[in-house]
């Protein structure tokens, strides 16, 4: 049985200040932990507050990092280490985000390495798939998602760590959400190719987050769909009361 996860990206936005108080204003309401998860992931400079806001109020709240650099440490001015996010509280990294991937530049061997790093420090790896749209419109989005996956978990042996999201680009921060059907459709093929190359009850157990719009009218369509295990939300995890409400489904 796999347990929903409701995970917040905040992307670059919201000070220390604001991050914790938005924290605090999702701790404050009434979430049963017992049925879903809950991650919220700040940017590098938000971290360690909002981690430690989250240690204070003691609730299950999992906090993450978006992004780290593929290196140990050394002379990468600019850059953030898997040990200081880890430092911070960070629990898990989302890893292979269209932002990063598309904005920024990051390889799918990149975000190979960054996968390989992360997992061996013992965090878990958020991992982000998705296609384009013009890939979508010629057909191709299961050759592109399965391509990603392939290539992002090279060297990968042990997924329990390891959590998708299937993030159509087209999808991302622009109010236009995969059908229900569409995204079942994608989940299972992930789920599918993840069972050919782990086994079956490797597939069983992992879950697949959906991400794109995702928004307090949309998220309980999207969870009927019985291979939808949560969402990754960005500008809808940006207001508690907005947040809530997909977590509360
Ligand atoms: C995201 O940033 O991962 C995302 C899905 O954004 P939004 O919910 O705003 O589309």
């Amino acid at each position: 049985m796999r347990r929903p996860l409701i995970a917040a990206n905040w992307k670059m936005f919201l000070t220390p200040d604001e991050g914790v108080s938005l924290v605090k204003s999702v701790m404050a309401a009434n979430v049963d932990y017992a049925k879903v998860d809950v991650l919220v992931s700040p940017s590098f400079t938000s971290l360690y507050a909002v981690f430690n806001a989250v240690k204070v109020a003691g609730k299950p709240v999992s906090v993450a990092a978006q992004n780290i650099c593929a290196e140990d440490e050394g002379a990468f001015t600019g850059e953030v280490s898997l040990q200081m996010v880890k430092g911070c509280g960070a629990g898990a990294v989302i890893l292979g985000h269209s932002e990063r991937r598309n904005i920024f530049s990051e390889s799918d061997e990149l975000i190979n390495k960054k996968a390989i790093k992360v997992l061996s420090g013992g965090l878990t790896a958020l991992l982000c798939v998705g296609e384009l749209l013009n890939e979508r419109e010629s057909g191709k989005a299961d050759a592109v998602v399965v391509a990603q996956l392939d290539k992002n978990l090279k060297g990968v042996k042990d997924l329990s760590k390891v959590v998708i999201a299937y993030e159509p680009v087209w999808a991302i921060g622009t109010g236009k959400t995969a059908t229900p059907a569409d995204a079942e459709a994608m989940h299972k093929t992930i789920r599918t190719f993840i069972g050919s190359t782990y086994g079956v009850a490797v597939a069983d157990n992992l879950r697949i987050l959906y991400g794109g719009s995702v928004k307090p009218d949309n998220i309980s369509m999207l969870m009927k769909e019985p291979d939808i295990d949560g969402a990754l939300v960005g500008g809808a995890s940006l207001k508690a009361d907005q947040f809530l409400k997909i977590i509360n489904y």
